[in-house]
């Protein structure tokens, strides 16, 4: 078992800065849990508080049930592989895998067996001998975990590991990372402010934005209902679309912008009784959006007349950036074979279904 329970847990520097507050969520046993959101947000300060290199401020933090606040990061039995590496430059890659375990006075011939053990999971069996210098990026990284599995921790921390690698080999690692999670049947917790390698890897996610988190919840949770703005706005390639909006109560409920007005579907219209008169923000994805000869439900109640700026073929799909209304720019991810042109009128159909509505003022979700 190993389970990480962060509870009310805040961070405030000496220089009175707050850095994280009432951070407070749990890594399950087994859990890919990764904390996801832009630079400077807390997500490394909550990481290092939890393997113990930072003090908590107020709050507890429990690893399987226990309190470990004023427990030294060796005793945590947690092991963390850091962005640059830090490994040692004159030892070699065996000597830097073994180094933990000697110092923990492991058996030779124990050393010996887990870091050829490690080193074969990795593939980097023919490269024990060799000094870090002598690495790649790619190399180095493996070296890492590597002597982070010899520890056989409860709990592995990983922070921004790929982020030194070209994109290429971060795709490779990545699903190498998650399949090596799958075999270890490990407890991590994978600090990124890559959506995508947050998406694709994780369990479960944690989006933090200015020291405060704002959503917990599995990728297709974040993805699909994403509790407020920032959330909308962060998840997902390009971005979700933001339109103000009113909303307009005839024959149903709709809503009303410069240069477009959709119908809410019944189902979802009850949740905007409040909303009356009121002014909203509307959302929808890029992939929500269809060109409107290639949908079979166009009508009055789901179409919007853009003009298109922008046509950015991708080849498996092709992207428009079109103007609504009189000033407002957004983006539409269509099929390859659009006969949209620049500067030309270009009917969009939304998908009602997909939409959704954030209170102008709190920011959260309506739906
Ligand atoms: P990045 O992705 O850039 O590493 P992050 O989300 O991991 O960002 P943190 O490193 O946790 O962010 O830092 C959170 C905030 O706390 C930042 O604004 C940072 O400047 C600040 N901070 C970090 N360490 C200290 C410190 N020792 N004293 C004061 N402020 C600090």
């Amino acid at each position: 078992m190993a389970e990480v329970q962060l509870e009310k847990v805040n961070k405030i520097f000496p220089n009175g800065f707050h850095a994280v507050k009432d951070a407070d969520f749990v890594i399950q046993d087994k859990e890919f849990l990764v904390l996801l959101g832009p630079s400077g947000c807390g997500k490394t300060t909550t990481l290092r508080m939890i393997a113990g290199l930072e003090d908590i401020t107020s709050g507890v933090v429990k690893i399987d049930g226990k309190v470990v606040n004023d427990v030294e990061p060796k005793d945590r039995d947690i092991a963390m592989v850091f962005q640059n590496y830090a490994l040692y430059p004159h030892m070699t890659v065996y000597d830097n895998m073994a180094f933990g375990l000697k110092l923990r006075k492991t058996p030779k011939n124990e050393i010996e067996k887990r870091v050829r053990e490690a080193a074969k999971i990795l593939g980097i069996e023919h490269l024990l001998d060799r000094k870090p210098k002598q690495l790649s990026g790619g190399q180095r990284q493996r070296v890492a975990v590597g002597r982070a599995i010899v520890r056989n921790p409860k709990v592995f921390l990983f922070d921004e590991p790929l982020s030194n690698l070209d994109a290429k080999l971060r795709v490779q690692m990545r699903s190498e990372l998650k399949k090596l999670h799958q075999r270890l049947e490990a407890t991590i917790a994978y600090v990124t402010h890559d959506q995508v390698e947050a998406m694709t890897m994780a369990d479960k996610i944690v989006i933090m934005h200015e020291g405060i988190i704002q959503q917990v919840g599995d990728p297709f949770d974040v993805y699909d209902h994403p509790a407020n703005l920032f959330v909308a706005g962060f998840i997902g390639t390009p971005p979700m679309n933001f339109l103000p909006a009113r909303v307009v109560k005839q024959n149903g409920f709709w809503l009303k912008g410069d240069g477009f007005s959709i119908k809410v579907p019944d189902d979802k219209a009850h949740l905007l009784e409040n909303y009356v008169d009121k002014d909203v923000v509307f959302g929808v994805r890029p992939e929500d959006l269809t060109e409107k000869s290639q949908s079979k439900v166009a009508d009055e109640t789901n179409t919007i007349i853009t003009t298109v700026d922008v046509v950015e073929p991708l080849g498996s799909e092709t992207l428009l950036h079109v103007t609504v209304g009189s000033n407002q720019f957004i983006t539409a991810k269509v099929s390859p074979q659009t006969r949209a042109k620049v500067g030309e009128k270009f009917n969009i159909v939304i998908d009602l279904e997909m939409i959704h509505v954030f209170d102008k003022e709190t920011e959260k979700a309506i739906f």
